[in-house]
């Protein structure tokens, strides 16, 4: 067995320069690395001394510091942005443990098909900042697609606008202590109740992040008297990889219907 060093940074330069080391992973809350196989590990640093657990808003913005668990989002936002759809996502992820303990960096660095903060931080247009290897601040669709981001970085914050919005997040479960095979995220800006802006991510699909733009056009400018349940689930076209927990056919029927009720959900119509 591999004998693992820890390092415990107490400064961004220090966690920037043990990064340039080979096989040195930066651990959030753990919850992933724990269970994965770490034999070409050689190093792991630990950002808990970086001062990194925060929610604080600044010049019409809202930051997040990396190592804040998603209880501490949740809670955080409450006093600041109580309607925020990272409140309502995160309340409900995983089982209390393990809000507790699961990191916002750790969950973009992994993004799994069943995160529950991807699909809001993407309606949000979150940009994510980084140091080490590459520096700066970047859309969260770019730090997703492209590798060169993510080799020898640490991601230190998440911001994101504060703006009033309305929103639903669905996350299809099992259990409630499963992790979701889909989730289905709904923002939308509204003038009274015209739709001036809408966003429709599902997270989970076969090709893992589906971004609804067609029905994001038909909702956008629309009174919400003027939109049809039909209409909507036309404009869900989203496949599913086969699962031993649900047939493909099956989870694209149900993402329909899902969708439909996350919108009139968001729009407060029952
Ligand atoms: C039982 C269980 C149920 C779960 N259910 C859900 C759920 O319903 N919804 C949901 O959204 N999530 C859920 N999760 C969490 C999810 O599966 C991941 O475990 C989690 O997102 C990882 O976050 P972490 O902070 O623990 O990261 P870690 O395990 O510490 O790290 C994960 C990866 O990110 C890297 N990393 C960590 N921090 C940083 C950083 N700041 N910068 C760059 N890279 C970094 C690590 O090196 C590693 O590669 C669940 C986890 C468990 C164990």
């Amino acid at each position: 067995m591999t004998n693992i060093k820890w390092y415990y940074p107490v400064s961004l330069a220090e966690a920037s320069s043990l990064l340039e080391k080979k096989n040195i992973v930066p651990h959030g809350g753990g919850t992933n690395l724990s269970g994965r196989d770490l034999s070409r590990v050689d190093g792991i640093i630990c950002l808990k001394k970086l001062g990194l657990d925060y929610v604080k808003k600044e010049n019409g913005m809202i930051e997040i510091g990396s190592m804040t668990s998603y209880a501490g989002i949740a809670l955080g936002l409450k006093s600041i942005s109580p309607d925020n759809i990272l409140v309502k996502s995160l309340q409900n992820a995983a089982n209390t443990p393990c809000r507790n303990r699961i990191t916002i960096g750790g969950s973009i660095s992994f993004a799994p098909k069943w995160s529950d903060v991807i699909g809001p931080l993407l309606a949000l247009e979150a940009k994510v900042v980084i140091t080490g290897k590459k520096e700066g601040e970047f859309p969260l669709s770019e730090y997703l697609e492209q590798k060169e981001l993510r080799q020898q970085s640490l991601i230190t914050a998440v911001k994101i606008k504060n703006f009033p919005h309305r929103s639903s997040h669905y996350r299809d479960v099992k259990t409630k202590n499963d992790m979701p095979l889909f989730t289905i995220t709904t923002l939308l800006k509204m003038d009274k109740d015209l739709i001036k802006q809408a966003k429709v991510f599902i997270v989970g699909t076969s090709e893992r992040i589906s971004r609804l733009i067609e029905l994001e056009n038909y909702l956008e400018n629309k009174f919400r008297s003027a939109i049809s349940e039909k209409e909507i689930q036309d404009l869900v076209k989203v496949s599913f990889n086969d699962s031993k927990n649900a047939n493909t056919d099956y989870l694209s029927y149900k993402a329909k219907i899902e969708t439909v009720r996350s919108i009139f959900r968001a729009l407060e119509i029952s």
